[in-house]
C-alpha cells in the first residue's frame, strides 16, 4: 500500500491574518488558534516578549522600553519582520514538529497589491512553510458561511475587521466588484476615546474604547437605552476618574464610521451588475468580521437599502473556517486561490 511519509508528518495549515485577531486551522484538527494580532517588543534589546493574549494584556501597561504593536495594522502586513516572528510563532504552536513543514493558506484582503502578496508569502515561507497559498478573504468568508460560490448566482459579503471594511459581490468562484474602506473597529475604538476626551476630558485606554463599544455601542436606538461606568485619567486634575455613560451618547459618537460602513455598502451595491443586482435583492447581504456585532448594525442596514441582511453564526471565524474548507477539500476548491 502506498504510505507518504511527508503527509503523515506534515500539516495543512490555514490562517486568517487579521488586523485585530489571528486565527489558524489544522486541517483535521479545526481552529486550535484565536489570538489577538499583537506583538509585544522590547526596545532595548529588540527582542520580542510577548505575543498574543499575553502581548494584548500589556497594551497600555508597559513601561517605556517596551512597544506593543499590531503589525497587521491596515489589513496588510505593516512590519515584515515582527508579522514574520508572529507567523512563525502561531505556525511553531500548532505545527510542533520542525522537520517537516507545512502547507500553509492564508487569507488576504481582496484588494493587496503584488508585493503585499510578496511580503505575506514570504514571511510565512521564512516562518516555515513548505508550500505558501493564498485566498481572497470575502471568498474565504463566502465559502465559511455557506455561500454557493461556484455558481453564477450574486451574493454579497460585509467584512468588518479591526482595521477594514471589506464589501465584495462574489459570482462563479470569481470577485466581480469590491471596496475596501479602512474604516472598521479600531476606528470605531478612536472615536470613542476622542468623544471621552473632548466631552469628559477623561483619557482613556484602546482596551477601555474598545470594550465601551462592544457594551453599549450601537447603531440603531434601542428600546431600552444601555449605561457603563468608563474609567480613565481626568486630563485636567491628572488623577484617576469614573464616569457613567450611555449608549445614547456612543451611539452619537459612533456615526460618522458606522455612516462610513453605510455608504460604502451603498456604493459598492450602485456598482454591481444588474442581473447580480437582482441576486443580491432576493439573497441580501451576509455580514460577518467581529465589527459586525456591533448591536443594531445589521437593523441599521436593513432600513437603509431594503435588503434582507444576515449575520453570519459567529462572524469572527467565517473567514478561517472557509478556508479550512479549501484544504478540506482541495481538488474543489484550488481554483479559488490566488495566482501569483
Ligand atoms: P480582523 O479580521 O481585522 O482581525 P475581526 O473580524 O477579528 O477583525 O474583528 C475584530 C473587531 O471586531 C475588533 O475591532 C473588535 O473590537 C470588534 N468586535 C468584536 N466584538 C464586537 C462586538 N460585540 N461589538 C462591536 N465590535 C466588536
Ligand atoms: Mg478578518
Amino acid at each position: 500500500m502506498f504510505f507518504s511519509f511527508s503527509r503523515f508528518f506534515t500539516s495543512d495549515i490555514a490562517i486568517d491574518l487579521g488586523t485585530a485577531n489571528t486565527l489558524v486551522y489544522v486541517k483535521g484538527k479545526g481552529i486550535l488558534i484565536r489570538e489577538p494580532s499583537i506583538v509585544a517588543i522590547n526596545r532595548g534589546d529588540n527582542k520580542i516578549c510577548a505575543i498574543g493574549f499575553e502581548a494584548w494584556e500589556m497594551l497600555g501597561k508597559t513601561h517605556r522600553d517596551i512597544e506593543v504593536i499590531r503589525p497587521m495594522r491596515d489589513g496588510v502586513i505593516d512590519d515584515d519582520e515582527v508579522a514574520e516572528d508572529m507567523i512563525r510563532f502561531f505556525i511553531r504552536k500548532v505545527h510542533k514538529n520542525r522537520l517537516f513543514r507545512p502547507r500553509v493558506t492564508i487569507c488576504v484582503p481582496s484588494g493587496v497589491t503584488k508585493s503585499e502578496k510578496r511580503i505575506i508569502r514570504d514571511s510565512a515561507e521564512h516562518a516555515g512553510a513548505r508550500e505558501v497559498y493564498l485566498i481572497a478573504e470575502p471568498m474565504a468568508s463566502a465559502l465559511g458561511v455557506g455561500l454557493p460560490v461556484n455558481e453564477p448566482v450574486g451574493s454579497m459579503i460585509l467584512d468588518i475587521g479591526g482595521g477594514t471594511t471589506e464589501i465584495a459581490v462574489l459570482s462563479l468562484g470569481g470577485i466581480v466588484n469590491d471596496m475596501s474602506i479602512r474604516v472598521a473597529g479600531d476606528e470605531m475604538d478612536e472615536t470613542i476615546l476622542q468623544f471621552m476626551r473632548r466631552n469628559y476630558n477623561l483619557l482613556i485606554g484602546e482596551r477601555m474604547a474598545e470594550k465601551v463599544k462592544c457594551t453599549i455601542g450601537t447603531a440603531t436606538p434601542l428600546e431600552k437605552e444601555l449605561n457603563m461606568v468608563v474609567k480613565g485619567r481626568d486630563l485636567v486634575a491628572g488623577i484617576p476618574k469614573a464616569i457613567e455613560v450611555n449608549s445614547v451618547e456612543i451611539r452619537e459618537a459612533l456615526s460618522e464610521p458606522v455612516d462610513s460602513i453605510v455608504d460604502a455598502v451603498k456604493l459598492t451595491l450602485e456598482k454591481t451588475p444588474p442581473e447580480l443586482s437582482a441576486d443580491i435583492r432576493d439573497r441580501g447581504i451576509i455580514l460577518t468580521g467581529g465589527g459586525s456585532l456591533l448591536k443594531g448594525l445589521d437593523q441599521r442596514l436593513r432600513d437603509e437599502t431594503s435588503l434582507p441582511i444576515n449575520l453570519a453564526d459567529d462572524p469572527m471565524t467565517c473567514v478561517v473556517r472557509g478556508t479550512g474548507m479549501v484544504l478540506d477539500n482541495f481538488e474543489k476548491y484550488e481554483k479559488l486561490l490566488l495566482r501569483n
